[in-house]
């Protein structure tokens, strides 16, 4: 019952428990200290000084000798007991009724801001995350609470708008394969017969078209698997880094970009398909920006508690101002270059979203002979 209680309530109740208590013990000593003292005093006013001595030594010792005669209290005494007792009865009930309200009283001072508080949150909705709430001014475990609250609304509101960023992307890197079919069947229909280059343009950019949507609606339901629980294991990085070198060895040799994989047999503890799509995108993109003729270095650099993976190229860059936004999902630096290139600029959130479920780190910066270097820090 106490559990269902308001908090005020059971403070109160607490409290007059408490105050019941003591209130009780302390009347009871209080009746039996009186008591005992009425009858000494009793004794001073009926017997003679040594027979008094005798007396409080009889009482003292709660056994009346046999040729002692206990005096009977007088009715003065008597009545004075009895107004005694009356009145500390009363005063106890007093200090517990006064106690109770005053408890009331005060906890309901104490526990105001947090009711404040509560009405405060109450009126929190998906369309005004972003405000704070006012932190009062007492420096206490409520002032603490509100901070809390206010630096959990801040990351919801922030999933929130990430969240309805992806989606207005999603939305529109999916209208503009759909527009360039529609306005290409709108052109065709308008005219009557056809020739077998028209039909075969038209075919071509169906191909491309539908190639592209259906490339991104796979990705995206792989960004949304990658959340399910995954398996891990311990991973040789060179075993990987060499697969995937050897599968991209087609197109490097065409732009002439030469690798350069430099990795012992550092051994990593997590996932080998989520690893390889990282290492995959981050070297799929290092030659995609890289200039004709350029390099890919690759390094495995070894620590006592962690390794670190570097990706250097030799290609166009990222500016300083990018660098910031690249992780973002659909966010491309020159986005006609980067279609063109057949890239959703889901790439590097994908890298992103897989080296934290690795609970390590990924940083961005530029390649000291020009071009962009990938650095992604592993725990052993
Ligand atoms: P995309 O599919 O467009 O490659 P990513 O998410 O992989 O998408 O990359 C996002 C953007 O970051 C790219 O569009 C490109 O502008 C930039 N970028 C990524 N990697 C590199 C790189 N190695 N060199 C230069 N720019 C890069």
């Amino acid at each position: 019952m106490f559990k269902k209680m308001p908090i005020r309530l059971r403070l109160t109740a607490m409290m007059v428990i408490l105050l019941t208590i003591c209130c009780v013990g302390l009347t009871l000593i209080l009746n039996f200290s009186a008591g005992i003292m009425a009858t000494r005093i009793d004794a001073v006013s009926v017997l003679p000084a040594q027979e008094v001595s005798e007396e409080i030594n009889v009482i003292d010792n709660f056994q009346a000798p046999s040729n002692v005669m206990m005096p009977t209290p007088s009715e003065d005494v008597q009545k004075a007991r009895t107004d005694f007792q009356f009145e500390s009865v009363f005063f106890m009930l007093l200090i517990i009724v006064c106690g109770g309200i005053l408890t009331y009283y005060i906890s309901g001072k104490v526990l105001k801001p947090l009711n404040t508080l509560n009405s405060q949150i109450k009126n929190r909705t998906v369309h005004n995350l972003s405000e704070s709430m006012d932190i009062p001014a007492t420096n206490d475990e409520i002032a603490e609470l509100t901070q809390s609250f206010n630096e959990m609304t801040d990351k919801l509101n922030n999933a929130f708008m990430m969240q309805s960023r992806f989606s207005a992307n999603a939305a529109h890197e999916l209208r503009t394969p759909l527009a360039v079919l529609k306005t290409k069947v709108d052109v065709f229909k308008k005219k009557h017969t056809h020739s077998t280059e028209e039909y075969d343009a038209l075919i071509s950019v169906f191909e491309k078209q539908t190639q592209r949507l259906s490339e991104l609606v796979f990705t995206l339901l792989d960004m949304t698997n990658m959340n399910d629980g995954f398996e891990n294991e311990t991973i040789c990085l060179k075993d990987i880094l060499k697969d995937i070198v050897s599968e991209f060895s087609h197109i490097a040799d065409g732009k002439d970009v030469k690798f350069n994989l430099d990795c012992d047999d550092s051994v990593v503890y997590g996932n080998t398909d989520l690893l390889y799509r990282a290492f995959y995108n981050l070297i799929e993109n290092s030659i995609k920006y890289n200039i004709d003729g350029g390099k890919v270095m690759i390094k495995v650099k070894p620590d006592k508690k962690q390794i670190i993976i570097e990706i250097k190229d030799t290609g166009i860059g990222i500016p300083d101002e990018e660098k910031k936004n690249i992780f973002e999902p659909f966010y491309r630096v020159d986005k006609s270059r980067s279609r063109e290139l057949g890239g959703s600029g889901l790439g590097l959130s994908i890298v992103q979203n897989i080296i934290t479920k690795h609970n390590g780190n990924i940083v961005v910066t530029d390649n000291e002979n020009g071009g962009t270097c990938f650095e992604i820090i592993l725990g052993k």
